[in-house]
């Protein structure tokens, strides 16, 4: 392991009372009716360094839905399952510039969705692991305790049932993957994990323990146990940069330039290969679905503390 920075509280503090500013010029998500309850007012950000430091600010261990976010510890799970080779055969690598629960790319493509980040190439990548599994949630919440060393994280039914009652986007989404040849398991159940792995709750703390095995090739620092190889974790980060944060990538590499993603519940986890994992939260988003404070926090951070992967 090696030894990362000073003690970051007080920045972290600093960073909070700026980013804070930024509350009030987004909107919380409220296609999830159980989503548009959350209090803007929330700001929560932890810093895990490889060491096993950890810095946090504001409501750092409240737990939050962590709903997209999600999408890395399936994209890992199923790589794990059905292998590499499977899977790229049936979503691609590449920034779709489409908002995320976008149908029209699909259809142009014949059902082959951009990433695996965004909603269709989500479901493809729980189909892959609801199609091979006995109990998909069960080994999804297994793979995330293990990847945050943490063993009492949970779903949010509550949450997991409001966006299955509001859900048309993503039925729509998935019978046109059904229809084009690239859904096994029946739509319902690929939505049943789906609404259900967006549902995991957790604090920003769980995640930035949860992305520290990202930033440390492969290896949970605090269990020492090997959760991938270290090119999977290179791999990966390198789709978080390039197709982390939907159509607003560009811009947030150009602002931030660390390896993150987002999820319309307000978190925003990212990595620091080598150094940190962090997970800021902030319930308003932006008008493309990522959470607004939190992207200036990030900013904030990379700027302060010059560490970018650039
Ligand atoms: N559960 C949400 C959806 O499918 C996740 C979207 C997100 O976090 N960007 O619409």
């Amino acid at each position: 392991m090696t030894a990362v920075e000073t003690d970051l509280t007080p920045l972290l503090d600093e960073i909070e009372a700026e980013a804070r500013k930024s509350i009030g010029r987004g909107k919380v998500a409220d296609y999830i009716p159980a989503l548009a309850r959350i209090s803007p007012e929330r700001f929560g950000m932890a810093v895990c360094g490889v060491d096993g430091s950890e810095y946090v600010a504001g409501d750092a261990d409240i737990c939050f839905s962590i709903q997209s976010i999600s999408k890395v510890f399936t994209l890992e799970l199923a790589l794990k399952i059905v292998g590499s080779n499977a899977l790229w055969k049936r979503v691609g690598r590449e920034p779709s510039g489409n908002a995320f629960n976008s149908l029209v790319q699909l259809e142009s493509e014949q059902g082959l969705p951009r990433n695996p980040f965004i909603n269709a190439g989500a479901l493809v990548v729980t189909d892959a692991i609801t199609a091979r599994t006995v109990s998909p949630v069960l080994q999804l919440l297994g793979s995330v305790r293990r990847c945050a060393a943490r063993q009492d994280i949970y779903i949010d039914e509550e949450v997991a049932h409001s966006e299955a009652d509001h859900g048309h986007r993503n039925a729509a989404i998935a019978h046109l993957l059904k229809s084009q040849g690239n859904l096994v398991a029946p739509v319902e159940d690929v939505l049943s994990v789906y609404y259900r792995q967006c549902a995991i709750a957790m604090t920003c703390r769980d995640l930035a323990r949860a992305f520290l095995p990202l930033a440390s090739g492969g290896q949970q620092p605090i269990t020492g146990e090997k959760l991938m190889t270290p090119l999977r974790a290179k791999r990966i980060n390198s789709l978080l940069l390039t197709c982390g944060l939907y159509d607003g990538v560009g811009n947030f590499a150009f602002r931030v330039g660390i390896p993150a993603k987002s999820g319309v519940g307000g978190g925003i986890a990212a990595v620091i290969p080598g150094k940190y994992a962090i997970c800021v939260w902030s319930p308003e988003l932006d008008e493309l679905g990522n959470s607004l404070a939190g992207t200036r926090a990030l900013e904030l951070f990379a700027r302060k503390t010059k560490l970018s992967i650039f």
